[in-house]
């Protein structure tokens, strides 16, 4: 019954089958005492950890419930305790006593927790089977006074124990029969109508009041597990929003938006600790050509491969891939100088050209191939991360100047315009 501890937090999860049960139930408020199999294990296992947590919470007063029962029996009811060397205490309130005892230590037997009701019902019968021997075995006063206990039992039982429905009825009606057996071979005399309003009227009373909270339990439980379910719904579409919103759909790499707010961080950072930032912006060449000769639909799987091929040239994590608009890409090294800068420019642009992809009219090379334009810059209140933008910008402007298929750094334009070849 409660064999299957480890357990999704989200039943509902890929099953849309009892997803519908659970909105259906809940909708039509439908009354149920059994639900679908993986759906009745866990809500018998929920109540079972309750059952335990009542138990835990109650065990003093339990005992002092028991030792309240047993003052009372001793001080008014001596004759019954003294009787025949003790016979009734030995018979019937020594055994309850350990009846009680494995009730109060069961939740810290991980054994007996697993098998909760295995236990407790065939524990709860014979509490009963012994408390209404009693008030068969005995007439009068102590008669009465044993049905006061037995219907305490029940109730604790009920609400306490809290069985399901049909597990509390085999219980009543098994204790009932164990008991009746018993006094028909001992030739016990049986007051039918004296047991049947007691027992009978009392348990009908407690079973409807048990019924009725569980079935609203039941509810409950449904209502707690379709609530988890759609967050975590919500949740997961979140994420998707959110990673819609920050990669760009056909080249699979960041885009623009999520860019702007990451060089914006790593400027901030590069403020504080005064590391410097590199910045390659990418442009592929003749690319117009390439639309107009090939189509439109190579132009994107082109691009596509490219942004694949930049993210596989960076190395560290910190490094920002992106596509920046139509055929142009940005990369942002954090904590890298110009030196580092160039290597990842001149890995970018040979894993570019080894996708070797055909470009016979292209002005550069038989291949698609890519112009970058690098700078670096440490931090400062003077400047922003747009300014090295313009600056790359303007490198790689040179770089298309210069013929196509190569990296100009910024600074070099600035100071001393010679430009590297990649060629
Ligand atoms: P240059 O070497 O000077 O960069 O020449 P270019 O032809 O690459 O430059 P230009 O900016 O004139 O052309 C860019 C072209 O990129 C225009 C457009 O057809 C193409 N393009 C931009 N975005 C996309 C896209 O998402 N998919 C495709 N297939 N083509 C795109
Ligand atoms: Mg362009
Ligand atoms: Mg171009």
């Amino acid at each position: 019954m409660l064999r299957q501890d480890s357990r999704s937090n989200n039943l509902l999860n890929n099953d849309t089958d009892t997803l519908a049960y659970v909105e259906t139930t809940i909708a039509q408020k439908n009354i149920v005492f059994k639900f679908p199999k993986q759906l009745e294990e866990r809500f018998i296992y929920k109540r079972a950890k309750d059952s335990q947590a009542f138990i835990h919470t109650g065990r003093y007063l339990l005992v002092l419930l028991f030792l309240t029962i047993c003052l009372n029996v001793g001080l008014f009811f001596s004759d019954i305790v003294f009787y025949n060397n003790f016979e009734v205490v030995k018979s019937t309130y020594l055994p309850l006593a350990i009846a009680i005892a494995f009730i109060i230590l069961s939740p810290r037997l991980e054994y007996i927790q697993r098998y909760f009701y295995h236990f407790m019902a065939p524990v709860s019968i014979f509490i009963l089977y012994i408390i209404i021997n009693l008030s068969i075995m005995y007439d009068g006063d102590y008669s009465d006074f044993v049905i006061y206990h037995l219907m305490t039992a029940i109730s604790l039982m009920a609400f306490g124990l809290r069985f399901i429905l049909p597990l509390f009825v085999t219980i009543l009606f098994s204790a009932a029969f164990f008991s009746i057996t018993y006094a028909h071979f001992n030739n016990l005399p049986i007051i039918y109508a004296k047991f049947s309003n007691y027992y009978i009227v009392y348990s009908l009373v407690v079973m409807a009041l048990a019924a009725i909270s569980e079935w609203h339990e039941r509810i409950a439980f449904l209502q707690s597990l379709l609530l988890t379910h759609q967050t975590e719904e919500l949740k997961k579409l979140n994420e998707e929003l959110d990673q819609m919103a920050h990669e760009d759909a056909l080249t699979g790499i960041a885009n623009r938006r999520c860019f702007d707010e990451v060089s914006r961080k790593e400027w901030d950072r590069g403020l504080r600790d005064q590391q410097p930032l590199t910045l390659l912006l990418l442009d592929v060449d003749s690319f117009k050509k390439f639309n107009d000769f090939y189509g439109h639909g190579e132009g994107d799987n082109c691009l596509h491969n490219i942004g694949q091929a930049l993210k596989a040239s960076v190395m560290r994590t910190s490094d920002v891939v992106a596509r920046y608009g139509g055929e142009e890409f940005v990369i942002l090294l954090p904590n890298t100088k110009i030196g580092g800068g160039i290597k990842v420019a001149e890995r970018v642009s040979s894993f570019v050209d080894g996708l070797a992809i055909k470009h016979e009219y292209s002005d550069a090379a038989a291949h698609v191939t890519i112009s970058i334009g690098i700078t670096s810059m440490t931090a400062d209140h003077e400047h922003s991360i747009t300014d090295m933008l313009k600056q790359a910008d303007i490198a790689l402007y040179q770089a298309k100047a210069n013929g196509r298929h190569q990296y100009v750094v910024y600074s070099d334009i600035t100071t001393s315009p010679t430009v590297s070849s990649l060629l």
